[in-house]
C-alpha cells in the first residue's frame, strides 16, 4: 500500500473512531433534536445561511464517512428548513456524501477487490458497465438496501462517478421527500420505523424495478419494430429451420427433434460441414499417419536398429478420405431423418424472419438458426492469385506430395499441417509475420513447439511478413519483409492458413439488414439472437471461437432459446473454454494463461510440473512437456491450465471439469489416478502446488514432535544431519 493510501486510511479510521469514542451518535437521535429544537430554531432564525452551511457540511461528512445519522438528519432538515428547502439541501448533501463514500471505497479497496476476485467479478463488471445506471436506480429506490452499503459496494465496481452521482440524486429524491415531509411533523414522530408504511415500501420497490421493466419493454418494442415490415404467417410449417449441417447445425437440429419440434435442416454442400469434410477429421487423420512416420524415424529410441516405411502419399490421402467415409454416417441425412429431422439438400436463403427459400420453395418457420460456418481467409497479397494456393478446403485433394511447401500462417491450423507435411517429406517453410507461432499461447509454450519443428527440419520463419508472390522463370517465389529487409523464399506449393472468416454473404443477411461485428461474424446479443428475436446464430459464423465443441455448445443455447425463449432465454456461457492444437508436442489449454492474466490485470500464481519426470511418459519415450497451472494467489482455485505433451488434449479434461464445477487443486490431488498414466501429470502438478503451500510453521512443530518421540537429539540437529546427508 502506498504512503498516500496509508495516510488516508489513518485519517478515515481516526474520524470514525472519534465519532464512536466521543459518543457523537447521541447528537443524531430524535430525542436529542426534540430537546434542542427550540435552540436550534432560534439559531437558524438568527443565522440562516450559516445554519444551512453547517448542516450541509455535517450531512456530507456523515454520509461520506458512512456513519449512522443520515435518516435523522433528513427528518431534522424537514423540521428546520421546511419541505422545499430541506429537500434541496438534503438532496445535494446526500448525493455529494454518497459520491464521497463511493470514492473512498474505490480509492482504498477497488484495486484490491478487482485483483483478488476479478475473474469472478467479470460478469458483474460487464453488467455494471452495460446496465449500471439501471441497477443503481433500482437499489436507490428499494428501501430494503441500506444506502451506505450501496455507496461502498458501487465504489468497487467500474461505474462512472458522474453517472453514480446523477443516478443517486434522482433515485434518492423520492425517499428524501418522504423523510423530509415526515420531518416537518417531527413532533408527532416517536420512532423511525413508522415513517415508511408498507404501502409506501411496495410503491418504492415497484418504482425501483420500473427501469428494468422499462428496459424489457424497450427490447420488446425494438423486436416488434424489427419484425414490423415482415408479415407474420398465420400458421407455420415448422418450429425451426437450421441453415448449415456442420457441427453447430447438426446439434441444433438434433436438440429440436429431441424436444419434438418440427425442424428442417438445410445443407448446400456436404453433411457434417467443415469438421467432418475439410477440418478436424481429415486433419487429425493426416496427423496420425504422419506420426507413424515420425515413430519409424525414432526406431532407435524404442530399441530397434532401424525401421523404414514404404508409402505413397496418394494412398495416405485416400486413407484420410476413408476415415471421413467411416465417420460420415454419424452426420448423415439417413441418421438425422431417423432422429426426426427433415433434411433438405440445397442452398438456403433467408427471405424474411419467418421464411426461408430453398430449391425454389418457400418454407415458413417460427424461428431460424443460422449455422453457416466459416471459410478460409485468403490474404490479398499481390501475386497470390498468380502463383495459386491451397487452403484447408482444397489441400485434401492433393495426391502428390509438394517437394517444397510454404505454409502461410503460424496459427493452430497452419502449424498442424506444417508438421504433418514435413513428416511426409516436404521441405516446409512456415511463414508467420508475428514474433512467434501459436501467438495465443505463452512464449515458452510456443517455443516448445517451434523447437520441435526446427528439430524436425522445418524452416520456421517468424517475424516474416509475406508482401509479394512472384513467378520467376517458372519458379514460384514469395518475398517477405524481415527486419526491414526483403527475404526470398522459393517454393512449389503454397498453403494459405492465415485464419478463417464467417460465411455471411449471399443468403439474405444483407437484404434483411442483419449486421456484422468488427471481426465480421454475425452480430448477436448474449442469447445468440440477431436483431430479429426469432433468428439465432451459432458456430463459426457467430464467433468468437472457431472450434467444433464450441459450435456444439452454442447450438444448445441457440436452439433452446429459439424454441423456448418465450418463457426463458439462456445466455451463452463462455466461462470455461478448452481447446487443443494437435501438433507434436500437443498443446492444450483451458482458461487463462500468463499472457491473458497479465493483459486482464488478474493476479495469479504459476505452478509447473515437467512431464519429463513422469513414469508413463518415460516408458513411452515421450518424456517432454509441461503442465502449467495458474491459480489464485494463496488458493487452489484454478484460473487456467496449459498442458504441452503427448495426449495433452485428453489429459486436460480433468482440469476442464475442475474449472467447470469449481473444484481446486486439493481435490485433484486427493483423487486416485491410475498408475502409470499420462493423466498422473495432473495430480503431480497439484502436488507441486501443495508442496509450495505447505504450512512451514506446522511442519517445524511436527519435526520437533517426532524428534521428541524418538527421544533423540534436538530437532535442529536432526534436520542438519538430514541436510548433510542430502548434500
Ligand atoms: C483444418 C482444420 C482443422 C480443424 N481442427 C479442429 C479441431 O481439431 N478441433 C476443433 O474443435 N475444431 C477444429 N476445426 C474447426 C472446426 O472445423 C469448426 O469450428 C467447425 O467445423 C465449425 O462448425 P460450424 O457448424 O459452425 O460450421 P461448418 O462446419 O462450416 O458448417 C457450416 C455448413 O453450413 C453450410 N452452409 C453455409 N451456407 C449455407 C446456405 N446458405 N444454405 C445451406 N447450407 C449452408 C456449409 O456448406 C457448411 O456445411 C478445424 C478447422 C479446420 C479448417
Amino acid at each position: 500500500m502506498s504512503i498516500k493510501k496509508i495516510l488516508f486510511v489513518v485519517i478515515i479510521v481516526a474520524l470514525i473512531v472519534a465519532f464512536f469514542a466521543f459518543d457523537l451518535g447521541q447528537y443524531f437521535s430524535l430525542q436529542y433534536f426534540k430537546a434542542q429544537q427550540a435552540n436550534i430554531m432560534a439559531y437558524y432564525q438568527a443565522n440562516r445561511w450559516q445554519t444551512i452551511l453547517i448542516f450541509f457540511v455535517i450531512y456530507v461528512a456523515v454520509t461520506g464517512l458512512s456513519l449512522p445519522g443520515a435518516v435523522i438528519m433528513t427528518l431534522v432538515a424537514g423540521a428546520i428548513f421546511g419541505l422545499l428547502w430541506a429537500t434541496v439541501i438534503v438532496s445535494f448533501a446526500s448525493s455529494i456524501g454518497a459520491t464521497l463514500a463511493l470514492l473512498v471505497s474505490r480509492f482504498l479497496l477497488r484495486d484490491w477487490v478487482q485483483n483478488k476476485f476479478g475473474d469472478r467479478l467479470q460478469t458483474i463488471n460487464d453488467g455494471i458497465k452495460k446496465d449500471g445506471a439501471f441497477y443503481l436506480f433500482t437499489l436507490r429506490l428499494v428501501p430494503a438496501f441500506p444506502f451506505f452499503v450501496i455507496n461502498l459496494i458501487m465504489g468497487l465496481t467500474p461505474i462512472r462517478t458522474l453517472v453514480f452521482y446523477l443516478v443517486s440524486q434522482i433515485g434518492m429524491l423520492a425517499g428524501t421527500i418522504v423523510y423530509v415531509n415526515a420531518g416537518t411533523q417531527i413532533a408527532k414522530i416517536e420512532s423511525l420505523s413508522g415513517i415508511l408504511s408498507p404501502g409506501l415500501i411496495i410503491s418504492f420497490t415497484l418504482l425501483g424495478i420500473f427501469p428494468l421493466i422499462a428496459k424489457k419493454i424497450v427490447e420488446f418494442i425494438k423486436a416488434r419494430k424489427a419484425l414490423r415490415d415482415y408479415p407474420k404467417p398465420k400458421t407455420f410449417d415448422r418450429n425451426m429451420i437450421v441453415i448449415g449441417a456442420g457441427s453447430a447445425g447438426l446439434v441444433a437440429s438434433y436438440i429440436a427433434a429431441a424436444v419434438k419440434a418440427k425442424v428442417t435442416l438445410i445443407e448446400k454442400n456436404r453433411m457434417g460441414g467443415d469438421c467432418l469434410n475439410t477440418g478436424c477429421v481429415p486433419s487429425k487423420a493426416l496427423i496420425r499417419s504422419a506420426k507413424f512416420l515420425s515413430h519409424a524415424k525414432r526406431a532407435k529410441e524404442f530399441g530397434f536398429r532401424s525401421a523404414s516405411v514404404d508409402f505413397d502419399f496418394a494412398e495416405v490421402m485416400e486413407r484420410v478420405q476413408r476415415v471421413i467415409k467411416t465417420v460420415e454416417p454419424h452426420d448423415s441425412v439417413e441418421r438425422y431423418t431417423k432422429l426426426g429431422v427433415e433434411c433438405i439438400e440445397g442452398k438456403a436463403t433467408i427471405t424474411s424472419p419467418y421464411t426461408v427459400e430453398v430449391n425454389g420453395q418457400t418454407l415458413t418457420t417460427r424461428s431460424i438458426v443460422i449455422a453457416a460456418g466459416g471459410e478460409p481467409f485468403v490474404p490479398p497479397i499481390p501475386g497470390i492469385e498468380d502463383v495459386g494456393y491451397l487452403t484447408s478446403d482444397t489441400v485434401w485433394d492433393l495426391r502428390k506430395l509438394p517437394r517444397r511447401l510454404v505454409v502461410l500462417g503460424g496459427g493452430p491450423i497452419g502449424s498442424e499441417l506444417t508438421q504433418a507435411f514435413a513428416r511426409f517429406g516436404s521441405q516446409v517453410t512456415q511463414i508467420e509475420m508475428l514474433p512467434r507461432i501459436l501467438i495465443h499461447e505463452d512464449p515458452e509454450i510456443s517455443e516448445m513447439v517451434a523447437k520441435q519443428f526446427r528439430a524436425e527440419g522445418i524452416d520456421v520463419r517468424v517475424d516474416h511478413k509475406a508482401k509479394e508472390f512472384l513467378v520467376e522463370n517458372g519458379q514460384k517465389v514469395v518475398i517477405c519483409e524481415h527486419q526491414g529487409k526483403d527475404v526470398r523464399i522459393e517454393f512449389d506449393e503454397l498453403l494459405a492458413a492465415v485464419g478463417r472468416v464467417a460465411r455471411t454473404k449471399d443468403y439474405g443477411l444483407d437484404e434483411l439488414g442483419i449486421g456484422l461485428t468488427k471481426s465480421r461474424t454475425i452480430d448477436t446479443n448474449e442469447f445468440l439472437q440477431t436483431k430479429f428475436p426469432n433468428v439465432y446464430v451459432c458456430g463459426d459464423v457467430a464467433g468468437p471461437y472457431q472450434f467444433t465443441h464450441i459450435a456444439a455448445h452454442q447450438a444448445w443455447f441457440a436452439s433452446v432459446n429459439a424454441l423456448f425463449g418465450t418463457f426463458k432465454k439462456f445466455k451463452a456461457d463462455y466461462s470455461v473454454i478448452p481447446w487443443a492444437t494437435f501438433t507434436e508436442p500437443e498443446v492444450a489449454r483451458v482458461g487463462l494463461n500468463e499472457q491473458d492474466a497479465k493483459e486482464k490485470g488478474i493476479a495469479y500464481e504459476v505452478t509447473t510440473y515437467g512431464i519429463d519426470d513422469l513414469d508413463r511418459a518415460i516408458v513411452d519415450e515421450e518424456a517432454h512437456g509441461v503442465v502449467k497451472v495458474l491459480t489464485v494467489p494463496g488458493k487452489d482455485k484454478i484460473l487456467g491450465v496449459t498442458i504441452v505433451g503427448e495426449h495433452a488434449g485428453d489429459i486436460i479434461a480433468e482440469y476442464v471439469a475442475a474449472m467447470r464445477h469449481s473444484f481446486g487443486l486439493n481435490k485433484i490431488l486427493s483423487t486416485i489416478h491410475i498408475y502409470p498414466t499420462l493423466a498422473e501429470a495432473n495430480k503431480y502438478a497439484a502436488g507441486e502446488w501443495k508442496r509450495a503451500h505447505a504450512p512451514q510453521g506446522v511442519l517445524r512443530w511436527f519435526e520437533r514432535y517426532h524428534g521428541w518421540r524418538r527421544g533423540g537429539g534436538s530437532p535442529t540437529r536432526v534436520s542438519e544431519q538430514a541436510q548433510h546427508k542430502v548434500n
